[in-house]
Formats: structure tokens, C-alpha cells, sequence
């Protein structure tokens, strides 16, 4: 993908700071890190985002995941790790080749978390759960 940023930094045009590689996927640190060690881990090949990576590839990816999330934890001494995805441009996909963060956190950042919202009826919940499984089949 010719004007892919994530492609350029595979193909080593534009400079990234790289933690670990293997044949089909690339680690380096976010350029503008939640906290110090943020990286993201991408395939080399380039895909859009979760829809469309191939089950195999997406599947090699959750224990490097968490060889990643590891390293990271001891690396900068953090308390906890998030492992974030955004999909699509509503979900704050900005780069569009897929990518996972993997952000240290510590108990004293200042960030807070989402704050969920209750269903407003028991009804709408199952109706809810029945649309994804409907969905699903
Ligand atoms: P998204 O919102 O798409 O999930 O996140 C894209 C991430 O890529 C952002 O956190 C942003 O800081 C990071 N990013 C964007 N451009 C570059 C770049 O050229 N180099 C690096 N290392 N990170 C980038
Ligand atoms: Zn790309």
C-alpha cells in the first residue's frame, strides 16, 4: 500500500522504533505513547483491520501479544498492561493497516476508564443478545 504509513515503516522508508520482528509481524513503539513502551504489533503483510486479517495470521498474533506485554511490563516497570484495537474510523482507527497497542499503565497515570452505561431495560438487553447471536449464525 503505497501511502500506508504502517507499509513504510516495514519497508524501513520511514525510521520506527522496532522491538522485536519475526516473518509476518513488526513491533515498535507508538510515536505518540498513553505512557512510555506503548507499541504497536502489526502484520507486515498489509490488511485494513481485524475484519479482514486471515484467521492463521490473527491467531499467531496472541502470543507474541503476550511475550510483548510481558517484556513491556518489566521493561518499564509498569503496574498493569492495556491491549487496545481500534476498528474503523468511529472506534478511532486513525492508521488503516491493522495494529494492536499494547500500553503500559501505572495505578497513578491519571487516566480513567470508559464508563459503561446501563441497558435500560432488561428486554433490550436479550433483544440485544439475540440480534448478535442472529448475527453470528
Ligand atoms: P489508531 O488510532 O489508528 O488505533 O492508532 C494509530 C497509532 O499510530 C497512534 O497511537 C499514533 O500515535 C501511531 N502512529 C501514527 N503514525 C505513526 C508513525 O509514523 N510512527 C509511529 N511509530 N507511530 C505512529
Ligand atoms: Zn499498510
Amino acid at each position: 500500500m503505497p501511502d500506508c504509513i504502517f507499509c513504510k515503516i516495514v519497508a524501513r522508508e520511514i525510521p520506527a522504533a522496532i522491538v522485536y520482528e519475526d516473518d509476518s509481524s513488526l513491533a515498535f513503539l507508538d510515536a505518540r505513547p498513553i505512557n512510555p513502551g506503548h507499541t504497536l504489533l502489526i502484520p507486515k503483510a498489509h490488511y485494513k483491520n481485524l475484519y479482514d486479517m486471515p484467521d492463521e495470521l490473527l491467531s499467531s498474533f496472541m502470543p507474541i501479544i503476550k511475550m510483548l506485554a510481558i517484556a513491556i511490563k518489566k521493561a518499564v516497570n509498569a503496574d498493569g498492561i492495556n491491549i487496545g484495537m481500534n476498528n474503523d474510523g468511529a472506534a478511532g482507527q486513525i492508521v488503516m493497516h491493522h495494529h494492536t497497542h499494547i500500553i503500559p499503565r501505572y495505578s497513578n497515570d491519571g487516566y480513567e476508564h470508559w464508563k459503561g452505561k446501563e441497558y435500560t431495560s432488561k428486554e433490550i438487553e436479550l433483544e440485544t443478545a439475540q440480534k448478535i447471536k442472529s448475527a453470528l449464525s
